[in-house]
């Protein structure tokens, strides 16, 4: 008998799911669909009619992991090139200095010459805040920059990007950085750090391709159609699906203006800006291994605002120190667990600020429970 199975999202969460199903259910076939008219959610990447570029339509997607597992999966479905991000952000002196903020950060913005790990403790040591146990994030990198660093690297991007103060937001949202005491420029620390070959649209839609799974761009979800499955795997928002009973889930958003022709004078693809204006950060295509391309030319620039404002684009959950929207999306997680024929996925139908690789291993973990760890692993 075929087992039917409806997968919402043809993200990575989706697709993840949708592939590992068809591998190892015996007798299943999975249908796929999704809203947009693309796969790859917001990691859709798509050559630039004006510049040739590979872009990413939903900003910079860098992929980094520490999971082997994650690393094995999705290599079976693309090849990699080596690639370590670096972001510098610009100051009100009109100089960028690496960020995360490292040693060569302190040296040009306080015109030192700190030149060991220690003499980076030491320094660090004179201008931080003697906080044992941080509240929130505010507090959190005081505890290490002290408020000087805080406002000009983090205050005025944070309010822009969450449009909340760091004291409202938990420390979890700003500890995603790591803290360098050397010269490292590097953005991340994770073991594995590459960008697949040929773009992640290729990768998903390798993932996709398999005579068991039917893929409908431009469906969105009704739900009239779970009759027709023995099991929906959700990645719509978790809230839109329970239609707002219990009040709408916070979610930040982004509007991306691409110009063409702009100079771009720095080493690193990715500017963040310290002022009070609107961008948080522009990025610049022709930087990131494979994008092929003129160089130079492509320029995106990310203005963050309220997903009302941009079509109801949900991209960022927003957490908060007094932990209402955590608690709210409780709530829905609570009317979840009653449907029996029902699992929700991803970042808006978990509600969580999964990075890609967190989105494919918790998928493949939930498929694995699915279909019953008997069935062998994924890689
Ligand atoms: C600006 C930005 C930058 C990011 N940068 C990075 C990065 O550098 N590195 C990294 O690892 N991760 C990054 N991410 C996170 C990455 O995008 C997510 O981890 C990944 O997209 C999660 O996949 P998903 O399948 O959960 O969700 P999505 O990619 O959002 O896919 C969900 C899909 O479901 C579809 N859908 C929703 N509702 C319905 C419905 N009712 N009916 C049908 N279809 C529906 C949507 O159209 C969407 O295509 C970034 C995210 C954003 C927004």
């Amino acid at each position: 008998m075929i087992d039917r199975i409806l997968v919402v999202g043809a993200g990575f969460a989706g697709a993840t799911v949708a592939r590992s199903l068809v591998e190892r259910l015996p007798g299943c076939e999975v249908t796929v669909i999704d809203t947009r008219d693309h796969l790859a959610g917001n990691a859709y990447d798509a050559v630039s009619e004006h510049t040739g570029h590979l872009y990413h339509r939903y900003g910079p997607h860098i992929f980094h992991t520490n999971s082997q597992e994650v690393v094995d999966w999705l290599s079976r479905f693309t090849e990699w090139l080596p690639y370590q991000h670096r972001v510098r952000a610009l100051l009100p002196s009109g100089q960028t200095a690496p960020m995360p903020i490292n040693r060569d950060t302190l040296n040009s913005h306080f015109g030192v010459s700190l030149d060991t790990g220690q003499a980076v403790s030491d320094f660090l040591d004179s201008l931080r805040l003697d906080i044992p146990s941080p509240r929130n994030a505010e507090e959190h990198l005081q505890s290490i920059y002290g408020p000087e660093l805080t406002e000009l690297f983090y205050g005025r991007y944070t309010r822009k990007m969450w449009a909340l103060e760091l004291a409202e937001l938990p420390i979890s949202v700003v500890a995603r950085l790591p803290v360098r005491r050397d010269d490292n420029p590097y953005y991340f620390n994770d073991s594995f750090q590459m960008m697949p070959r040929n773009g992640y649209t290729a990768l998903i839609s390798r993932m996709l391709d398999h005579p068991q799974i039917a893929v409908h761009l431009e469906t969105p979800f009704d739900k009239a159609m779970e009759s027709d499955y023995r099991h929906v795997f959700n990645s719509m928002p978790i809230d839109e699906y329970f239609e707002e009973i219990y009040g709408p889930l916070p979610y930040r958003s982004i509007r991306f203006e691409h110009r063409y022709g702009e100079a771009w004078e720095q080493d690193v693809p990715s500017i963040n800006f310290t002022d009070d204006g609107p961008w948080t950060r522009k990025t610049c295509w022709a930087l990131f291994p494979g994008c092929g391309g003129k160089p130079g030319g492509h320029v995106t620039y990310e203005m963050p605002c309220s997903y009302e404002d941009n079509n109801f684009e949900r991209y960022y959950p927003v957490k908060t120190v007094d932990g209402w929207p955590q608690e709210r999306y409780r709530q829905y997680a609570e009317l979840a667990k009653q449907k029996d024929n029902m699992t929700f996925i991803g970042r808006c139908g978990q509600y969580i600020y999964y990075d890609m690789h967190q989105a494919v291993a918790n998928s493949l973990m939930i498929a694995r429970r699915f279909r019953g760890n008997a069935a062998g692993p994924d890689v």
